[in-house]
């Protein structure tokens, strides 16, 4: 039986180490693999590095390390932990993988670029644990949450659900839209909002519960009618708008704004016993005009308060919006890009629609005019007046 000196001995002829010096060499092209453990990592770590601690190798190796060839340099401590990585890395197939000797300490000592990461606190890894398992996720992908901006329009039936997941899986700041007060007829959806808050300015009231649920989430209240004068102040600087309005003129305006500011919108919308969430991608997949160019006239597009809705059905499409908001934020999957889910409840079934980028689209098409920040009427069209007061010649 071998001792441990033996063992690593005999582990250090069977794989190939290089010195801290040439490993600095390969920075930007080798896939650099910290293999330590969490407190050791969080103390300082080269950049750029794949965290996985050797006791998770095995199982993390595929979904973090990418293809078997990928040159890969493996670093512990002080160089004994790498090298049996290293050993298990060639176990599972990988082809191009070295130990670095001396470990971090000598990479330190010898000056080379280190970086204390951005790091969760205990409680945040306990809060976020169910996240953090998930190789997609993990805890880099939960700290770009936590460092993520969305933008939610309306704090009402898709508004409600979408906010309650976004806050729960810790996107650290959420904007909310949103000019009415609460009533009593919304509480059949609005799952923000309670009986002690009927009168309260839905923003208010929405980022009680919001902060109720997770103090880590910053809730910024915009208690204002979304308008050509103020939407692209508003919706500067988010990585995600998630789209809960319920009419087809601030659809429009949202959608030209957001052209211009090249965010992503996740739209949802919903009618008695039906919903649709789809997610327009400036310049990478269609517009909500490319979609539909005009608004149906508006005797055929009644609103919730006229035609009713389903309570339930807003919550099922506002937590698929705040799916593919995580996904548009962690890059994961396929998000809705170029595809229009519709659910029927009373058939209980999805179905999926292509929509195509229109090249003819007036305000993404290859020919499309600059596009103009104005006020629309019931059917879309803008008003005479520009945001900034100006006139429009028509
Ligand atoms: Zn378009």
């Amino acid at each position: 039986m071998a001792s441990y000196r033996e063992l690593l001995t005999q582990v250090k002829q069977r794989i190939h180490e290089i010195q801290p010096v040439d490993s600095e060499a390969r920075l930007g092209q080798a896939t650099f693999l910290d293999v330590r453990e969490q407190d050791e990592h969080d103390q300082g770590t080269i950049p750029g590095s794949v965290f996985i601690p050797r006791g998770h190798l095995e199982s993390q190796a595929e979904s973090k390390l990418g293809a078997k060839d990928t040159p890969i340099v493996v670093y512990c401590a002080a160089g004994a932990r790498s090298a049996f990585g290293a050993e298990t890395l060639h176990q599972l197939g990988y082809t191009d993988v070295v130990s670095m000797v001396g470990g971090f300490s000598r990479w330190k000592n010898e000056d080379r670029p280190w970086i204390t990461p951005a790091a969760l606190d205990a409680e945040q890894r306990n809060r976020y644990g169910r996240h953090i398992l998930l190789p997609e996720v993990g805890e880099s992908g939960q700290q770009h949450l936590l460092e993520s901006n969305v933008l939610l329009l309306g704090a009402g039936g898709l508004g409600s659900p979408a906010a309650l997941y976004l806050a729960a899986a810790g996107v650290g700041t959420l904007g909310i839209v949103d000019m009415d007060v609460v009533d009593a007829s919304n509480l059949q959806r609005q799952i923000l909002h309670n009986m002690d808050r009927i009168g309260e300015r839905k923003v208010d009231s929405a980022k009680k519960t919001l902060t109720q649920l997770n103090p880590d989430v910053d809730v910024v209240t915009y208690d204002v009618r979304l308008g050509a004068d103020n939407v692209l102040d508003i919706i500067d600087g988010y990585d995600v708008i998630v789209d809960g309005t319920d009419n087809f003129p601030t659809r429009y305006l949202l959608n030209d704004a957001s052209l211009l500011k090249r965010i992503p919108v996740v739209h949802g919308s919903i009618f008695r016993f039906e919903g649709q969430v789809s997610v327009f991608k400036p310049y990478e997949g269609p517009c909500y005009r490319c979609l539909l160019p005009q608004p149906p006239p508006p005797e055929l597009a009644p609103s919730c308060s006229e035609a009713g809705v389903l309570g339930v059905l807003p919550g099922i499409i506002g937590s698929i919006q705040a799916v593919e908001a995580i996904k548009l934020l962690l890059d994961l999957g396929d998000p809705l890009i170029g595809r229009l889910l519709a659910y029927d409840a009373l058939d209980e079934t999805f179905r999926t629609f292509k929509v195509r980028r229109d090249p003819e689209c007036p305000a993404c098409g290859e020919r499309a005019a600059p596009i103009v920040i104005a006020e629309y009427d019931e059917h879309c069209l803008p008003h005479a007046v520009l945001a900034d007061g100006t006139q429009l010649s028509h």
